[in-house]
């Protein structure tokens, strides 16, 4: 049976590490970092993010921003708006919910974000530094995958690790901090030939496929750890993960939750990203 990697109570200590880190920041340069989050249109699971993202800096004494743009605003006005913020002084961290509406190039809002208030770590300037080992801004997601990890003890060196999911701001980040730490890293997607074969040769198996409950225990290496990335609705309206958590449970030697696993210190880790951004900034 599974340890479970409580991803609730872990950002709940991450929260409070970077309320005690905003006072002395306050103390030392007499303002606040301050976030401002950007959401176009009315979808509501980004409503609900930028919610949670606002709480989560209400709670830290982040100071917190709401931007709210209409779904028919033009990709020109939201260039814009980003330069005012990237030119304003009192901001250091700037994040753009997405998904945008199809009118609007995702890519080119991304790159539009000043790379120091890139809270995301998305902008091409942070993959490059992630990539080439340099000083960057490393995506929230991931950034809370290792943390995850780290809270085991679980010593990564030599290991092999499968990550299940290709994509820019989870699967191939992730790859590269296991990398970074010397684990042997294996990255499977949709064209991957049997992918059981592969996952079972996983110590550390990562899913972030958005396919609802594709890892079951049979494709777990027994005493594998874990972590379910996946966010998924299912028909009845029930929030799963891409790990099927019942027979994963009975497997491997660590599992994460969902909800209350990857999802809470994604939100964790954009606070400290915006302290990151702060201080790129004032020191
Ligand atoms: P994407 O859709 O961008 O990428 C999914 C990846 O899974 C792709 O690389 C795709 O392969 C791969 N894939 C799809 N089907 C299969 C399959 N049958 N076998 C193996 N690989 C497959 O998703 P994201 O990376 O953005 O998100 C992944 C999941 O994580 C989603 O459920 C999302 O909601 C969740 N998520 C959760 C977050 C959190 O805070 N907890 C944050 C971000 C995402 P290919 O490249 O070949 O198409």
């Amino acid at each position: 049976m599974a340890q479970i990697i409580d991803g609730k109570a872990l950002s709940a200590a991450v929260k409070e590490e970077v309320k005690a880190e905003v006072l002395q920041l306050e103390a030392r340069f007499g303002r606040r970092p301050c976030l401002v989050v950007i959401i176009v249109g009315e979808n509501p699971a980004s409503q609900v993010y930028v919610r949670n993202k606002v709480k989560a800096a209400e709670f830290t004494g982040i100071e917190s921003r709401q931007v709210e743009l209409p779904a028919s605003v033009s990709e020109e006005e939201l260039l814009e708006t980003i330069k005012g913020l990237n030119d304003d002084p009192s901001v250091d961290g700037i994040l753009v919910q997405l998904p945008l509406p199809k009118h609007i190039d995702e890519e080119k809002v991304i790159d539009a974000i000043a790379r120091e208030k890139d809270v995301d770590g998305f902008h091409p300037g942070n993959v490059a530094g992630l990539w080439i080992g340099k000083d960057c801004i490393v995506p929230c997601t991931p950034a809370g995958v290792m943390r995850m990890i780290d809270s085991t003890g679980y010593d990564l060196n030599g290991k092999s690790a499968v990550v299940v999911g290709r994509s820019n701001i989870v699967g191939k980040p992730v790859a590269k901090l296991l990398l970074d730490r010397n684990a042997t890293v294996t990255i499977a997607h949709s064209r991957t030939r049997d992918l059981a074969a592969v996952t079972r040769e996983a110590d550390v198996l990562v899913a972030a496929v958005g396919r609802p409950q594709m890892i079951t225990g049979n494709m777990v290496k027994p005493g594998a750890l874990v972590i379910d990335v996946g966010i998924n609705r299912t028909d009845e309206g029930k929030l799963v993960g891409d790990v099927d958590y019942d027979s994963v449970f009975e497997v491997a030697g660590w599992i994460t939750p969902v909800p209350g696993g990857v999802g809470p210190m994604t939100i964790a880790m954009l606070m400290k990203n915006t302290i990151h951004c702060f201080l790129s900034r004032v020191e």
